[in-house]
C-alpha cells in the first residue's frame, strides 16, 4: 500500500500536491519506498496487547 502524502520540508505541511498550499515550495514524500506508511511497530504492540489486553 503506498501513500501519497507528501510533506513540505520548508514549513512541515503535509499535503498530497506536489507543492506546498502555504509556501509553495516543492513537497517530498517523507517516507522511503520501502518504509510502511502505516505504524511499522504496530504488529509488535498488537502481539503484546494480545495476550493480555484484547480490548483493542
Ligand atoms: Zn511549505
Amino acid at each position: 500500500m503506498r501513500s501519497k502524502i507528501r510533506k513540505c520540508e520548508v514549513c512541515g505541511e503535509y499535503t498530497l500536491k506536489e507543492v506546498c498550499n502555504k509556501c509553495g515550495c516543492v513537497t517530498r514524500n517523507p517516507l522511503p519506498p520501502r518504509f510502511s506508511p502505516k505504524d511499522p511497530y504496530g504488529k509488535y504492540r498488537r502481539m503484546m496487547k494480545y495476550g493480555r489486553d484484547r480490548s483493542a
